[in-house]
C-alpha cells in the first residue's frame, strides 16, 4: 500500500489531520499514513525543529501532507515550509481556488489554478545596505532560464491533462526587461509546443484589476514568487478565504500538499477548526498519486455536505470539526 507522510503540524494542525486521516479511511483510500511531525511541539519535546525521521520519511515516501506549523516571530525560528521547499527543490506552487456550493462570494464560477515559481525571484534572500549610513537597501530578484522553464512547462501540461485552452503569464517586464522579460520569453518559447494552447499575457497591474471584475476568465495562471504569493491569496480571497484554499510544493521527485492557512492558535483545541482546505489538498494529492477514484467520491461527499448548509464557524455555519467530518463520511 502506497505510504505517504502525514504532518499534522500544531495548532489546529491535530484537529483537521483527524478529519482527514477519519475520511480517508472511510472512502478506504488505500494509501497507509505514515506521522512524522515538525515544529514547536517537537522542538519542544525533542530539541529537533525537523526530527531526522521526518526527512527519512518524505525521502521513503516522495509524498507528504502537511498542517500548519507556527512560526514564532523573534525566537529564531526559520519558517519550516519555506526550508522543506528549499532542501526538496520544490519549484512548483500550485494553488487551486474555486467556488464551492453554500459558501456565497461575489462570484460564481471561478475555477483556476495557479502556478508560482516557488525558488527563485526576490525570496532568494539577497539583501543588502548600500551604504553604513543604512539609508539605503537592494535586494536580488534572479530569475533563470531553467527555473522559468521547469515551472511554466508545469503549467502548460497541467491546461494540457485537463483540456484547458489558456495559460495566463503575469509580469512586468516593461519595466523589468531582463528578469521578467526573460520569464515572459521563455513562456512564448514554451508555448509553440503547445499547439491547441492559447498563450495570455497580462502585467501583473492589469492582472490584480482582471482578478477582481471578472476573475471567472482565468483558468491556468503561470508566474514568478512574489507576484504569486501575492495574487494565490487575492484569489483565496475571491472563493472564501484561507480556510478553504489548498496547496502543493511540487518538485520533479517529492511532492508536500498542504492546508495554506496557519495554526489558527485563536480557535487551536476548541473542535472549530475548518478542515477544508487540509482535505482539498489531499484530493489533489490523490489526485496526483492518480488514485481518481478516490479523490472524485470525496470531492463528491464533501460537496454535498455543503450543499446540505453544513459548515463550520469561519464560513459563518455552526457546525463543529468532528460533526463536520461525521457529515461527510456520511455522504461518502
Ligand atoms: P492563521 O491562518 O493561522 O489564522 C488567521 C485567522 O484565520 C484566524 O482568525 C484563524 O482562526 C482563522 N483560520 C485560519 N485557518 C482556519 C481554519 N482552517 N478554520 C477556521 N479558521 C481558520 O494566520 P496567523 O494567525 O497569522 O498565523 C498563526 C501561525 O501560523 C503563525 O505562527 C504563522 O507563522 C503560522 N503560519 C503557518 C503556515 C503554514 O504552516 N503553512 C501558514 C501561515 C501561517
Amino acid at each position: 500500500m502506497k505510504k505517504i507522510t502525514l504532518i499534522p503540524g500544531d495548532g489546529i494542525g491535530y484537529e483537521i489531520s483527524d478529519s482527514l486521516v477519519k475520511i480517508f479511511e472511510a472512502a478506504k483510500v488505500p494509501v497507509e499514513f505514515e506521522t512524522e511531525n515538525a515544529g514547536l511541539d517537537v522542538y519542544e519535546k525533542t530539541g529537533e525543529l525537523i526530527p531526522e525521521s521526518l526527512y527519512e520519511s518524505i525521502e521513503r515516501n516522495k509524498i507528504a501532507i502537511k498542517g500548519p506549523i507556527t512560526t514564532p516571530i523573534g525566537k529564531g525560528f526559520r519558517s519550516i515550509n519555506v526550508y522543506l521547499r528549499k532542501k526538496y527543490d520544490l519549484y512548483t506552487n500550485f494553488r487551486p481556488s474555486r467556488n464551492l456550493p453554500g459558501i456565497e462570494t461575489r462570484y460564481n464560477n471561478i475555477d483556476l489554478a495557479i502556478f508560482r515559481e516557488n525558488t527563485e525571484g526576490i525570496y532568494i534572500g539577497e539583501e543588502k545596505y548600500e551604504n553604513e549610513e543604512k539609508t539605503s537597501a537592494v535586494a536580488v530578484k534572479r530569475i533563470t532560464r531553467k527555473g522559468s522553464k521547469r515551472i511554466i512547462k508545469s503549467a502548460f501540461e497541467y491546461a494540457k491533462n485537463n483540456g484547458i485552452s489558456k495559460v495566463t503569464v503575469v509580469h512586468k517586464a516593461n519595466i523589468l526587461k531582463f528578469t521578467d522579460g526573460m520569464f515572459l520569453d521563455i513562456a512564448r518559447e514554451i508555448s509553440k509546443e503547445y499547439e491547441n494552447i492559447e498563450l495570455e499575457e497580462l502585467i501583473i497591474d492589469n492582472m490584480c484589476m482582471q482578478l477582481v471584475t471578472n476573475p471567472e476568465r482565468f483558468k491556468v495562471i503561470v508566474t514568478m514568487n512574489l507576484y504569486g504569493d501575492i495574487l494565490s491569496d487575492l484569489v483565496a480571497g475571491l472563493v472564501g478565504g484561507l480556510g478553504v484554499a489548498p496547496g502543493a510544493n511540487i518538485g520533479d521527485n517529492i511532492a508536500i500538499f498542504e492546508a495554506v492557512h496557519g495554526s489558527a492558535p485563536d480557535i487551536a483545541g476548541q473542535n472549530k477548526a475548518n478542515p477544508l482546505a487540509l482535505l482539498l489538498s489531499s484530493i489533489e494529492m490523490l489526485k496526483y498519486l492518480k488514485l481518481d477514484d478516490f479523490a472524485k467520491n470525496i470531492e463528491k461527499a464533501i460537496l454535498k455536505t455543503l450543499t446540505d448548509g453544513c459548515k463550520t464557524a469561519d464560513l459563518g455555519g455552526n457546525i463543529t470539526t468532528t460533526e463536520f467530518t461525521d457529515k461527510i463520511i456520511k455522504n461518502l
